[in-house]
């Protein structure tokens, strides 16, 4: 190892593939050489706004699903050695605040953030060495440990849910995460009704578990089109809005049983409000929980998950691609042309 090819977003729409020398870890630190690293509805988000409020600002690396092995172990790391394949999740946090001892360490009042899984080469701090770092379950695709941390997202809004014996869901947005929720809710034995506004996506979301599907038109008439859609179209015990849009939040509220829970799962920009049916809420004692990112029970869980081979998340890697590759990929996922692509430095 000589260079080491490091993918940087310099501002909008504005990516640079650089070649530096590849670091070497001081104490506490390891060198992740990176197998795979997968493409996401935050990095897209992140390449056309040309940086994140909390998660990083330009020039930087960018990039934040990935896994690799251990190409160097610094001094006093004792946990890991050279050679180990292991998964990086993108946030270490730091264990003493209140939120980590409550056990909720995605609030943590430090949280750090680990960018640059488009590259062949990342440093891996120590505080990430020592409090995010998982061993990645022996046979397990690269491809598919990467998208260890979405599905980590996934399993910690599912953890803010009540639901126990199998039920209906309704998934809003067949995005990669939505899709991810399908998998998961209907894995665990749920009937799982999908809404998105383009077909192919839904027929994706059939393909891993969906009972039923409905073509939405991104307005405020999708609540009904969508409660219309579950049992005697009394609502279903769980939502789940997985777009981002205030639109979706609002709909979510008309689509939802008596009594039943609505998860907001998808991040808005700055500043949105959205509408929510106070009658519903209040009459229908509906619980509405917001959920953000992932916590270390959640990425083990997702890494077991993933080991288990049961969810069939392949289907959302339509790319495939070198460094070289990222920003058309990027491109495509915005067209809606593809969900996700895996890179391979
Ligand atoms: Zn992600
Ligand atoms: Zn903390």
């Amino acid at each position: 190892m000589t260079t080491n090819q490091v993918l940087y977003l310099l501002g909008p729409e504005k990516v640079e593939l650089r070649r530096e020398p590849v670091p070497r870890p001081g104490a506490g630190e390891v060198l992740l050489r990176i197998e795979a690293a997968t493409t996401c509805g935050t990095d897209l988000k992140v390449y056309q706004r040309g940086g994140h409020p909390r998660m990083l600002s330009t020039p930087c690396p960018f990039g934040h699903e990935m896994t690799g092995t251990l190409a160097a172990v610094g001094p006093r790391v004792t946990t890991w050695r050279e050679g180990d394949a292991v998964v990086v999740a993108n946030s270490a946090s730091c264990g003493q605040c209140r939120f980590c001892r409550a056990g909720r360490e995605n609030l943590c009042t430090h949280l750090l953030y680990l960018n640059g899984a488009f590259a062949e080469y990342l440093l891996v701090p120590e505080p990430f060495v020592r409090r995010s770092t998982y061993s990645r379950p022996p046979g397990l695709d690269p491809a598919l440990a990467a998208m260890a941390e979405p599905l980590a997202c996934v399993f910690h809004g599912l953890s803010a849910s009540d639901l126990e014996d199998p039920t209906e869901c309704i998934v809003i947005g067949a995005g990669p995460i939505g899709l991810m929720f399908v998998a998961e809710l209907a894995l665990r034995g749920h009937h799982v009704i999908l809404g998105d506004l383009v077909p192919e996506r839904l027929d994706i979301g059939r393909r891993l578990g969906a009972a039923g599907t409905v073509l939405v038109w991104g307005n405020r008439e999708d609540g009904n089109r969508l409660l219309a859609a579950t049992e005697r179209e009394q609502g279903a015990q769980l939502v789940i809005e997985a777009t981002g849009f205030p639109t979706a939040w609002s709909n979510a509220m008309e689509a939802v049983a008596t009594g039943g829970e609505v998860v907001l799962f998808g991040g808005c920009a700055p500043g949105t409000t959205a509408e929510l049916n106070t009658h519903r809420l209040h009459y229908s004692e509906i619980t509405v929980k917001g959920v953000y990112h992932h916590r270390p029970a959640t990425v083990q869980a997702a890494l077991d998950r993933l080991a288990g081979g049961n969810l069939r998340l392949e289907h959302l890697l339509q790319e495939r691609c070198g460094l070289d590759g990222v920003e058309s990929a990027l491109k495509r996922m915005a067209s809606r042309e593809i969900l996700k692509a895996v890179v391979f430095s």
